[in-house]
């Protein structure tokens, strides 16, 4: 295991801009792991795909990007398809992308792992940071969960801010099927207000 070495679970570009920029100035070595198989359609994975290698050589990261396999996570959340955002199939939409990203810390040989998802106004930090740490206790090889909540002092702002300068693509939806029912009319004059509150 290399100490230093850190992988940072990437659910967005928008949501990376922050986190990754602080781990490395804390004096990490990080190494980004985009996931996605909850982002639906393809479509939507790939733009997301691409914006997240786009920061990384913004901010001249690593980056790996995990195969698009949709089937497995609807598979995984079939029963939970009428909750709503913020219940039970986001709980476990969580643990799937923790538990990838733990899988490829540990393949990595990296000692730390954290999340963006902590960034987002709409998410429960305190679900996520336990679902984190549980899911890197199972693998049972020590590597150790941050458990960072990225939209305090204005995270979510700033990394709005940074998106913008960089000309990241940022979604109005979570990302599933399911969260395209719930996602804002994007404002016609592209008011940022109105992208920024619904975003992430
Ligand atoms: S709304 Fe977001 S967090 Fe919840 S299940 Fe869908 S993609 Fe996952």
């Amino acid at each position: 295991m290399n100490e230093g070495e850190a992988v940072l679970h990437i659910c967005c570009a928008p949501d990376a801009t922050v986190p990754w920029r602080t781990l490395a100035d804390e004096g990490l070595n990080v190494t980004g792991f985009f996931y996605g198989n909850n982002i639906h359609p393809i479509e939507e994975w790939e733009r997301r795909r691409d914006a997240v290698i786009k920061l990384a050589g913004i901010y001249g990261m690593n980056v790996t990007t995990a195969e698009y396999n949709s089937g497995e996570w609807f598979d995984e959340t079939a029963l939970l398809a009428d909750e709503p955002e913020g219940g039970k199939r986001c709980a476990e939409c969580f643990r799937l992308q923790l538990s990838a990203a733990a899988k490829f810390a540990a393949r990595c040989g990296a000692s730390y792992l954290c999340t963006t998802l902590t960034i987002s106004p709409r998410k429960n930090p305190s679900l996520i940071n336990e679902t984190g740490r549980a899911v890197c206790e199972s693998l049972g090889i020590g590597i150790k969960w941050m458990p960072r909540i990225w939209r305090k002092n204005d995270g979510f702002k700033a990394s709005a801010a940074l998106s913008k300068s960089f000309g990241l693509y940022r979604q109005n939806y979570c990302g599933c099927e399911y969260s395209v029912r719930e996602a804002p009319v994007k404002s016609p004059k592209g008011d940022f207000a109105v992208w920024e509150r619904r975003a992430g």
